[in-house]
C-alpha cells in the first residue's frame, strides 16, 4: 500500500500565524480511538488522538474482560493499559483535550477544543458511551454517597454491606459478580423475570448464594440522610410497592452515546449512523466503537470498527492529497 507524505502539512495566516494541519484527528481514547491511531500511524498520516481525561475508555471500569481473543481473563484496566502501552509504542500521540464542536471549513475539519482550535482533513469520533441514568428520585443527590455505576471503582466501599444492583444486562451482572465477593450481600433488581446478560454470567450469578434476584421490580426511589439508607421498591405487575434498607446502589440501565457535540446524521438515541465503512454523513468524518449506532458493544468491535475508520480515514486523505495530480 502507497504510504502518505510524513511531513506535517501546516496551513498560513494573514496575521502571519502558522497551524499545524492533521490528517487524522482522533476524538477518543479508548478501545476504537486507541486501535485506529495505531493503523493510522502505520499508514502514516499525521494523527492526533484527543481524549478528555485519561486514555481509557469505558472498559477500563469493567471488573474482568473473558471474551477478548487473547486473553482468557484481563480486568478493563489491565487491557486498556495494554491498549495505551501498544499506541505509544507504535507512535501514537495522544493530547488531553475536552472538545466542544466541530465545523467544516472547505476542506478542512476545525476542532474547537478548551484549549484552542486544531485544524485536521480527517477526523474519527470515538467518544464512546456513558451509563446511562435511571431518573429516580434521590439518583443525583446521593451519587457517591451509595449511588455508583461502577462496582470495579467503588466496590470497595460496600465491604460486609447490603447492596442493590439494577438491571438484567451484561453490565449489571458482571457487577453483581464482582459486588458479591466483597458485600454480605447483593440484589438484583430487575423490572422483567429474564435476564438480558449473557447465559455464561447468568449461570455463575444463580450459583452465588449471596446474590437474590427480585424479579418484575422497578427502584422507585432511593431515600436517606448523609448517605443512602433505604430504597422504595415496586412490583411491576401488582403495584405492590415496599420499603428496602440498603446500604448502596449500582445501577446499570444501559449507555447513552457521548455525541452532543458534533452535528452528523443520528439515530433515534443519538448514536451515530455510518456505513459499513465507518463513515457518518460528513465526508471525512468517520465513527468508531460505542458511539456508533450498530449492533455490538464490546472491546473487540470498537477495535474493529477504529481499524475499518482508520483505513478509510487513510484512503479519503490520500485522495484529497492526490486530487489533481
Ligand atoms: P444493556 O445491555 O442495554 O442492558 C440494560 C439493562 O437495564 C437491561 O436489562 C434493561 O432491561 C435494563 N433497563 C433499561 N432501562 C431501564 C429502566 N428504565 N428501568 C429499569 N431497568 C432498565 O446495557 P449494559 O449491560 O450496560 O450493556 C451495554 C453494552 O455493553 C451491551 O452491548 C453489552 O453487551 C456491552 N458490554 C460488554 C461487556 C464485555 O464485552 N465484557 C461488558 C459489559 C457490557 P430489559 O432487559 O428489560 O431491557
Amino acid at each position: 500500500m502507497e504510504s502518505l507524505i510524513r511531513e506535517k502539512r501546516f496551513r498560513s495566516y494573514p496575521d502571519g500565524g502558522i497551524q499545524v494541519v492533521y490528517d487524522l484527528v482522533i476524538i477518543g481514547g479508548g478501545p476504537a480511538g486507541l486501535s485506529a491511531g495505531i493503523y493510522a500511524v502505520r499508514y502514516g498520516l499525521n494523527t492526533l488522538v484527543l481524549e478528555k481525561g485519561f486514555v481509557s475508555g469505558q472498559i477500563s471500569t469493567t471488573g474482568e474482560v473473558e471474551n477478548y481473543p487473547g486473553f482468557t481473563s484481563i480486568s478493563g484496566m489491565e487491557l486498556m493499559d495494554k491498549f495505551s502501552e501498544h499506541a505509544k509504542a507504535a507512535g501514537v500521540v495522544v493530547e488531553s483535550r475536552d472538545v466542544l464542536d466541530v465545523r467544516s471549513e472547505g476542506e478542512l475539519k476545525v476542532i474547537s477544543t478548551d484549549s484552542g482550535d486544531l485544524e485536521t482533513f480527517s477526523l474519527i469520533i470515538a467518544t464512546g458511551a456513558s451509563p446511562r441514568k435511571l431518573g429516580v428520585s434521590g439518583e443525583d443527590g446521593f451519587r457517591g454517597k451509595g449511588v455508583s455505576y461502577c462496582a470495579t471503582c467503588d466496590g470497595p466501599f460496600f465491604k460486609g454491606k447490603n447492596v442493590l444492583v439494577v438491571g438484567g444486562g451484561e453490565s449489571a451482572i458482571t457487577d453483581s459478580l464482582i459486588l458479591s465477593d466483597l458485600a454480605a450481600s447483593v440484589c438484583v433488581v430487575h423490572r422483567r423475570d429474564e435476564l438480558r446478560a449473557s447465559k455464561v454470567l447468568q449461570d455463575r450469578a444463580f450459583a452465588k448464594p449471596n446474590i437474590e434476584f427480585s424479579w418484575n421490580t422497578v427502584l422507585e426511589e432511593i431515600i436517606g440522610d448523609s448517605v443512602v439508607r433505604e430504597v422504595i421498591l415496586r412490583n411491576a405487575i401488582s403495584g405492590e410497592t415496599w420499603t428496602s434498607p440498603i446500604d448502596g446502589i449500582f445501577i446499570y440501565v444501559g449507555v447513552e452515546p457521548n455525541t452532543g457535540f458534533i452535528d452528523v446524521e443520528k439515530d433515534d438515541y443519538g448514536f451515530i449512523v455510518t456505513d459499513g465503512k465507518m463513515a457518518t454523513s460528513k465526508a471525512g468524518i468517520f465513527a468508531a466503537g460505542d458511539c456508533r449506532a450498530g449492533v455490538l458493544r464490546q472491546v473487540i468491535t470498537a477495535a474493529s470498527d477504529g481499524v475499518i475508520a482508520a483505513f478509510e480515514a487513510y484512503e479519503y486523505v490520500s485522495a484529497m492529497k492526490h486530487k489533481g495530480e
